[in-house]
């Protein structure tokens, strides 16, 4: 199989977040959807997934794509990104921006009411108070690009601080920030070329030191402590079930996994009911979709975008960690040609690539790359690596995420 170079990998994960949620979206219409099999039957009355024109009027990018560009170009604009003050503000700026452009993208309420409060020219105005309903996706499905900019096992402390802070801007819950902490650190894990079914197990041990950040941060903390264990407890029992706790053996999935058994579990896994709603279940149906569907993109649209429940924001999770991790392998050119803000994601993947791989960070620091099977790690160059075969808060969410 011909490996993508990271640049393209960095490109396609931008515009594939972004196809994940236009297609989850479909203007609305799939995204409330009830029912899974509805939604695929309606893609095959299309012409089926590989023939679905995913461009305007009639697939429009929701308010994830928008907040996703959002932090991206906040990084983008920031020159020193280890001035964190500057880059939080300029990150609270943006997500006030964008929430002018909002008109017919469902944008969830929770992320406009912390909008309203972010003041980033005050000092700290970029910190909200703590939200006991703040749990929804809305600071996970933004949050990817974070570890486009930090991709090596040597950046993650800036990867963990960065989002929770972008998190917590608007949902300043754990199960909210905590679920941005896990869509960055999967994206980083996927330009690493780390085994997908090792990622569940980075997550649990990254979450220890997650929870260092918010003691040593001293916001909040101990209201944040109090909530901690949900989100925690929710990915363990997840990890129990696929049978990769360890991170050393493959997922096991049931033997019937068809469109009505996977609306079945992701609901099941759900805080009340909207599978994908919530700051741990969005990330975790986008993972158990990447688990299941190896380098196929087709499978990807299946299993982390069509389904019922909040799938706009697992598709831009899904769809983001495939393209880190495969490029635009299989991914059919009426997917992502005509996409709207096209230009502005491969921008923000060519600048993010460059960012984190030229210069001085490209000599000081390297990624390294795992390839599938093996615990042997090497150092990967740009052309030349190892590839694994292989609403936000949502208005359903709000009442039912804290
Ligand atoms: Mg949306």
């Amino acid at each position: 199989m011909a490996t993508p170079a990271i640049l393209e990998r960095y490109v396609a994960a931008m515009v594939l977040s972004g196809v994940g949620d236009a297609m989850g979206y479909k203007n609305g219409s799939w995204e409330t959807c009830h029912s899974g099999i509805a939604i695929h039957q309606e893609a095959e009355e299309l012409g089926g997934i590989e023939k679905l024109e995913i461009k305007l009027p009639n697939w429009m990018v929701s308010d994830d794509t928008v907040l996703h560009l959002a932090t991206a170009e906040a990084y983008m604009d920031t020159k020193d990104t280890k001035d964190k003050e500057t880059l939080y503000k300029h990150i609270a700026e943006k997500y006030k921006e964008g929430m002018r452009n909002m008109s017919g993208r469902a944008p969830g309420p929770t992320t406009m009411n912390s909008c309203h409060m972010l003041k980033p020219a005050r000092e700290k105005g970029y910190e909200i108070p703590f939200n006991p309903r703040g749990g929804g996706c809305g600071a996970a499905m933004r949050a990817m690009c974070i570890g486009l900019r930090y991709p090596k096992p040597d950046q993650l402390s800036d990867l963990i601080a960065d989002s929770i802070e972008s998190g917590r801007m608007t949902h300043h819950h754990p199960t909210g920030f905590l679920g941005g902490l896990a869509a960055a650190l999967f994206t980083s894990y996927a330009i690493q070329n780390k085994p997908v079914w090792q990622w569940g197990l980075g997550l649990m041990d990254t979450l220890p030191l997650a929870r260092k950040y918010i003691q040593e941060r001293g916001h909040a903390v101990n209201e944040n402590l109090k909530e901690w264990g949900y989100f925690e407890n929710a990915w363990k029992n997840y990890l129990e079930t696929r049978n990769i706790t360890s991170g050393k053996t493959r997922p096991k999935f049931p033997s019937e996994y068809g469109i009505k058994e996977r609306d079945k579990f992701y609901k099941s896994v759900s805080f009340s009911g909207c599978g994908g709603a919530s700051g741990h279940d969005a990330p975790m149906i986008a993972y158990d979709a990447m688990l299941g569907s190896g380098d196929s993109w087709i499978e990807i649209c299946k299993r982390g975008i069509l389904h019922s429940g909040d799938n706009d924001s697992t598709g831009v999770m899904a769809g983001c960690w495939f393209g880190a991790m495969y490029g635009f392998l299989g991914v059919p050119n009426n997917h992502h040609k005509k996409l709207e803000y096209r230009k502005r994601l491969e921008k923000a993947g060519e600048k993010l690539y460059k960012m984190t791989h030229s210069g001085k960070e490209q000599q000081s620091s390297s990624i390294s790359c795992q390839t599938e099977g093996h615990d042997k790690t090497e150092t990967c160059s740009d052309s030349n690596q190892q590839i694994p075969l292989a609403s936000h808060d949502q208005k359903m969410s709000e009442t039912l995420s804290k």
